[in-house]
């Protein structure tokens, strides 16, 4: 199949062939003409899959053919979860519609907001933004959703993860009702298929591979060994296999640059991406890393989606994530679109319960591989069994029918919850019902989520503070410290 029979006009079919796409991925396959037609859409697509040019591509195309703007106005606005997500989504709309003329900009937190402003006046046709800035975007009256006609959520499961609820509530509000609404999100929770049965009308459901499964081409195994020998362990892997640029996922900031010391002593080049660092630094080091002026490059989960690396063949797990979910994502940093990869896990007797929910998600036990000489002292059980019958129960689980659960959520975070009642819901098969525990709808394993149902948050700043504040209904403002509490990411 070719993008000219998925009915893509001339300009954006040259474009994909300087860019030496080929032919279209099955999510573009299925997406393309939907989204052409004016259809709404919910799509199961993980990074990795061309989920961004399914979207993109056709909606230039109608921006194109159809209207023009107005000052303040914009008329895509697609939503992201977070900043390097946003910048890699705006460049993938240059890219694809470069040679067109139409006006796309991108807003996100922690960088002044003035420019964007500016950027606002003149209108736009494509405004790629992160839900926090965008809100004080409206709230200073710098953008008007008169004329949106298309309302894109990408990864929408992360955007309830990282607290943004409550933001999203208020600004589709703001929206026009009539409108076209794509939602795309890597795995469908509880929560993502009621925030679409709320938003969503009659819509497309497209599944390119089965949810919460991680991408085939990966080769996933995991090391079990003792906490303080990780980083021995790691220095050992990096020369035993002479791996080239590898991207290292760890926990905390303070364990990103513990480890960012330990190896730059050992003469590696390396980079690091987490909340402390400024969007400017965090765009550098990702630049830095794929220009290969850097070898290793050690993120936290902030970084793990919207980071698109070409060819990417190694991602190290030095500390398993704490939301399973963040498996997959970071995972998907290699073996993209259908290149070999590789995912390697180091993994402590404490880190045990992560790995049992993250087999269970994914539905695989990991293969083990002790490495000679950094065997665990601490054993770490083994998972097999109960981690199997976690992915049997959850299986079970989401082949049930769903049964409605009461909302416990922030006060007024829940009208998509009363409309979802009465609108029905998309048809995508669930897998991983039953997961979520609170029932609070947004993302319930997620601190965030937590804090809000625990009542008041005290904010303290930094990456998505405000949004967890408006998610809590209250809030107090706070010096320095950057977490809020509840753990924004
Ligand atoms: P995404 O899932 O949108 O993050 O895209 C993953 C990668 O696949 C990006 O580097 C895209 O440039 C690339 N890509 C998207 N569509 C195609 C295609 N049809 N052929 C080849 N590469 C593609």
């Amino acid at each position: 199949m070719t993008f000219q029979a998925l009915g893509l006009i001339d300009p954006l079919q040259r474009t994909l062939e300087s860019l030496g796409y080929r032919q279209p991925t099955p999510v573009q396959k299925q997406a393309i003409p939907a989204v052409l037609a004016g259809r709404d859409l919910m799509a199961a697509a993980q990074t990795g899959t061309g989920k961004t040019a399914a979207f993109a591509l056709p909606q230039l195309q109608k921006l194109l053919l159809e209207g023009v703007t107005a000052p303040k106005a914009v008329r895509t606005l697609v939503l992201v979860p977070t900043r390097e997500l946003a910048e890699q989504v705006y460049q993938s709309f240059r890219s694809y519609g470069g040679n067109l003329p139409l006006k796309c900009a991108v807003a996100y937190g922690g960088v002044p907001i003035e420019g964007q402003i500016s950027k606002l006046r003149k209108g736009l046709d494509v405004l790629v933004a992160t839900p926090g800035r965008l809100l004080d975007l409206h709230d200073q009256a710098a953008i008007s959703f008169e004329l949106l006609t298309t309302l894109v959520l990408d990864e929408a499961d992360r955007m309830l993860d990282l607290g943004f609820e409550r933001d999203l509530d208020i600004l589709l509000a703001a929206m026009p009702k009539q409108r076209q609404t794509l939602l795309f999100s890597a795995t469908f929770s509880d929560a993502i298929r009621q925030l679409a049965s709320g938003m969503l009308r009659d819509p497309v459901t497209i599944q390119v591979s089965a949810s919460n499964t991680t991408t085939k081409t990966v080769r996933q195994w995991l090391i079990p060994t003792d906490k303080r020998s990780k980083p021995e362990l790691l220095l050992h892997l990096l020369k035993k296999h002479r791996w080239g640029q590898v991207l290292i996922f760890v926990k905390t900031r303070k364990g990103v640059e513990a480890l960012i010391k330990t190896l730059q002593e050992h003469g590696y080049t390396a980079d690091a991406i987490h909340g402390d660092k400024t969007q400017p630094m965090r765009l550098r080091a990702l630049d830095r890393f794929k220009q290969r002026e850097v070898q290793l490059l050690v993120a936290t989960d902030v970084a793990a989606r919207g980071l698109d690396i070409e060819a990417l063949p190694q991602v190290v797990n030095f500390d398993l994530p704490t939301v399973a979910e963040d498996y997959v994502h970071r995972i998907g940093r290699t073996g993209r679109a259908g290149m070999e990869g590789e995912a390697v896990s180091l993994v402590c007797a404490d880190e045990v319960e992560l790995l049992k929910d993250i087999e269970g998600l994914i539905g695989q036990v990991l293969h083990r591989v002790e490495e000679a000489g950094f065997e665990a002292d601490h054993r770490v059980p083994e998972t097999g069994s109960k981690g199997a019958a976690l992915a049997a129960a959850k299986k079970a689980a989401a082949e049930a029918p769903r049964k409605k659960r009461p909302f416990t959520g922030p006060p007024g975070g829940r009208a998509a919850a009363k409309q979802a009642q009465t609108t029905g819901t998309a048809t995508a098969k669930p897998s991983s019902a039953g997961k979520s525990g609170t029932g609070n709808g947004a993302g319930s394993k997620a601190g965030a989520g937590r804090a809000a149902s625990a009542g008041t948050i005290i904010v303290t700043g930094g990456r998505g503070a405000k949004s967890l504040a408006r998610s809590a209904g209250k809030a107090q403002a706070q010096g320095n410290p950057r977490r809020a509490k509840g753990g924004a990411r």
